[in-house]
């Protein structure tokens, strides 16, 4: 049926037909992105106290907050990744980190929404949303809706939560394993 065809026309109608399926391919790799399970990490609390300190262990486990500009990280601007204190899951990128006044660091969208889980928190008689990790059920904080745009969420999570990785470490980290790879 093509045969008649200049070449020209041939490569357009190859195209047409091809583009669909790459797009019908990209819909499937999203997917398997947002199924790929979630290996749940269970540790008992002696094995918890074991690898937390303190601090992060009264926040993580016992759901506690640090008090307003006692942590770590409510201030902190360097680029990087911000990991879980418990788990190591990244968590929250330092490009959606905002200014928020609060003493807490906060930001507007987590790395990836399935790393993160919501629950209804009625604690103190508020009708708040607790924020946990999702692979090691440690306590985050709580997610606000007077964030920036473009969510207008706060996720607003207690510094002991959270681990820094710098970008340029985590880029060493890539190349460190690359090099094993090929010996
Ligand atoms: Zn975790």
């Amino acid at each position: 049926m093509l045969r008649n065809l200049p070449i020209d026309m041939k490569k357009i109608i190859l195209l047409c037909l091809l583009f669909p399926l790459s797009l019908f391919a990209e819909d499937k790799k999203e997917e398997a992105e947002k199924s790929e399970k979630i290996e749940k990490i269970e540790k008992s609390a002696a094995e918890w106290k074991e690898i937390l300190s303190k601090d992060e262990y009264y926040i993580l486990r016992e759901k506690g907050t640090e008090r307003a500009f006692s942590g770590k990280y409510w201030k902190h601007k360097a680029s990087g990744v911000y990991h879980c204190s418990a788990c190591k899951l990244p968590l929250f990128s330092s490009t959606t980190k905002f200014k928020s006044g609060t003493g807490w660091p906060s930001f507007w969208i987590p790395i990836q929404k399935r790393y993160v889980a919501e629950l209804s928190d009625t604690k103190f008689g508020w009708n708040r949303t607790e924020v946990l990790c999702a692979r090691c059920d440690g306590h985050l904080g709580h997610v606000f809706n007077d964030g920036p745009r473009p969510t207008g969420l706060r996720y607003c999570i207690n510094s002991a939560s959270l681990t820094f990785v710098p970008l340029l470490e985590a880029a060493d980290k890539k190349a460190d394993k690359k090099e094993v790879s090929i010996d």
